[in-house]
């Protein structure tokens, strides 16, 4: 510890908003060189490299090999596919000294596709696996919680590469095992949901998600059946369509001063009560104007429909329009359609074929037969028993409105779901043709035939692993370290200012080393008190704290084990290996 490069904090750093970012400043694992972008320090580099090996034995134990790009591409290939434009402002672009285009490499599909491409033309030589562990450059809109979403972080990103359906199911199945070893391995609480491809196009995918309160992501999970799904890719069921014949025709009326939808369920309740129960939220329909922006710049308004009991979440809608991002329509561009009548707009206005062109899409539960109270399009007025498919026809649906606890089972559609919060720490997606035929990448099948490659992507947030361990593994005094990740097996402390007694620890350091043991050794003499040695081993967190210390006298060290707090004194004869033994168990 005396030349260990590291200084612990007594503070808290000002701009750290989750506990594992605080600890890891704290204890000297990091520092932040700007916004979204870290220095592993030596302890906090150790602890990266444990995870590193770990997903690098992985990928290696199921059979995939490893190569090395470049984190500076070219343009082309990233034109090719459309995503130097679909990525906007997300990745970074530089330009070389004659002008030329390149990017800091966001994810390689289009060079692992365009490598294979060089070098391989037969089925023969399919399938195969490729990854590599390499730093990544995204320009985050939103940089947060220090190493969770950085700016540049570390991936391990894999690729397959089959000519037949089948084979790329084998080689996502394949990669889900693995991932699974791997996450079991790193120590931390997860479960494994359905996901949305994104911006990557493509089928069939799953997210490993880390169970973080702390975790951007909400994800589903059903109490009845198996269902477990990131809320970006819940499908609502629709209902089936009702019998409309004898509905009513749709009325509208006054009801003044009521642009919220609390608002107008109180109005309709005192002044139109329905005779078979209360009005309620449910029963309206709210139409939400937004704007698409489109990755060239372009801004498109589209309005959703949906039960006005239901907030639209942001996530799931630009979920479903990736590469699009949304925002709301503002007051100008509102003005600028005359038939929008702010806080009473309804159905009759929007739709393609409708006064103001504007494209609207309902929620699924918005099916033909729903009776709905929604805006007159006239200020102060709604219209009563508006019926789907009858009165409004809407240009399709969308997958906008929030999930709720309680919600019914997608799935089993007899369970609920129960929504809690997580973090992605993989992602695994069978890409499909799409990457091979934008470049063309095509071999030979068994009769001489071309076919296209059929590709599968996989990604683990190395970096991310890091503070999502820490996460999970804390207390109110520091790190708590899984053995596998931890920075050193073993912290010695010798506390106290007899010469014997740092002769004994430093002894008992060397004689663990010997046996191969990694070891910190608290060897600080002088001011600096055991009670200060104490707090910075169990800030550091390594997972079992050894004291050379008052017990010496009597033939002794303290073993304390860092997670239970659990002590045994050893006698200092067989200390190293007793220790050691610890240490394997
Ligand atoms: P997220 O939903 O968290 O933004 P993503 O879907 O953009 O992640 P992928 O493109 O699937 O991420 O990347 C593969 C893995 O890389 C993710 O599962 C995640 O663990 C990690 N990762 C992605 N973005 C970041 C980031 N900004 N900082 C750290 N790790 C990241
Ligand atoms: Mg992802």
């Amino acid at each position: 510890m005396s030349q260990l490069f590291v200084r612990t904090l007594r503070d808290d750093p000002n701009d750290a908003e989750v506990p594992s970012h605080r600890l890891l400043v704290r204890a000297g694992y990091i520092r932040r060189a700007a916004p979204g972008i870290y220095t592993w320090l030596p302890l906090g580099l150790r602890v990266y490299r444990n995870v590193e090996r770990i997903v690098r034995e992985e990928m290696d134990a199921m059979g995939a090999q490893e190569l090395q790009f470049p984190a500076l591409l070219p343009k082309e290939p990233y034109e090719a596919t459309n995503r130097w434009e679909e990525y906007g402002d997300g990745i970074f672009r530089v330009k070389d000294r004659k002008g030329a285009d390149y990017l800091l490499g966001p994810t390689h599909e289009e060079m692992f596709t365009l490598t294979v491409k060089d070098l391989y033309s037969s089925y023969k030589d399919l399938p195969v696996w490729l990854y590599q562990i390499q730093t990544k450059y995204r320009d985050e809109a939103r940089p947060r919680a220090g190493l969770m979403r950085g700016r540049e972080f570390v991936m391990k990103d894999s690729y397959s590469f089959d000519t037949t359906d089948a084979g790329l199911e084998a080689s996502y199945q394949a990669h889900r095992a693995a991932y699974i070893k791997t996450f079991d391995r790193l120590g931390f609480d997860y479960v494994i949901v359905k996901a949305t491809a994104g911006a990557m196009g493509g089928s069939k995918s799953e997210e490993f998600l880390a169970k973080l309160d702390v975790g951007e992501d909400t994800f589903v999970q059903c109490t009845n059946c198996d269902y477990a799904a990131n809320v970006e890719a819940v499908t609502v069921p629709a209902p089936a369509s009702q019998p409309y014949d004898d509905a009513p025709a749709a009325h509208a009326e006054e009801t003044p001063n009521t642009p919220t939808i609390d608002s107008l369920v109180a109005h309709l309740n005192k002044a139109f009560p329905r005779e078979d129960r209360a009005w309620t939220a449910g029963d309206t329909l709210k139409n939400v104007l937004v704007m698409l922006k489109h990755p060239d710049g372009t801004r498109e308004p589209l309005a959703i429909g949906l039960p006005g009991d239901r907030e639209v979440d942001q996530k799931r809608l630009e979920g479903q329009l990736e590469p699009i991002e949304v925002e709301p329509m503002n007051e100008a561009e509102l003005k600028s359609f005359p038939d929008l009548v702010k806080g009473y707009i309804g159905p009759a206005v929007l739709g393609e074929q409708a006064a103001t062109g504007i494209r609207f899409l309902v929620d699924p539960r918005v099916v033909e037969g729903t009776r709905w109270v929604t805006g007159a399009n006239v200020d102060g007025q709604h219209v009563i028993d508006m019926v789907a498919g009858r009165d409004f026809t809407p240009d399709g649906t969308i997958e906008a409105a929030e999930v709720r606890d309680g919600d019914t089972c997608p799935q089993c559609q007899e369970g609920f779901v129960s929504a809690a919060r997580g973090i992605e720490m993989g992602h695994i997606f069978q890409l499909g043709r799409k990457y091979a035929e934008a470049l063309d990448l095509k071999v030979l099948d068994e009769n001489g035939k071309l076919v296209t490659v059929t590709m599968g992507s996989y990604g683990i947030g190395v970096s991310r692993a890091v503070p999502v361990i820490a996460e999970g593994n804390h207390d109110e005094l520091g790190l708590c370290w899984p053995r596998e990740i931890a920075p050193a097996d073993v912290h010695v402390v010798a506390a106290g200012k007899d010469a014997a007694l740092f002769e004994a620890a430093e002894k008992l350091s060397a004689d663990l080393a010997a046996a191969g043991v990694t070891v910190i050794y608290d060897d600080r003499a002088g001011k600096i008190s055991p009670g200060v040695k104490f707090k910075d081993a169990e800030l550091i967190g390594v997972p079992t704290i050894v004291t050379v210390g008052r017990g010496l006298a009597d033939g002794v060290v303290e073993v304390k084990d860092r997670r239970t707090g659990e002590r045994q004194d050893v006698a200092v004869a067989d200390a190293a290996v007793r220790i050691a033994e610890i240490v394997r168990a």
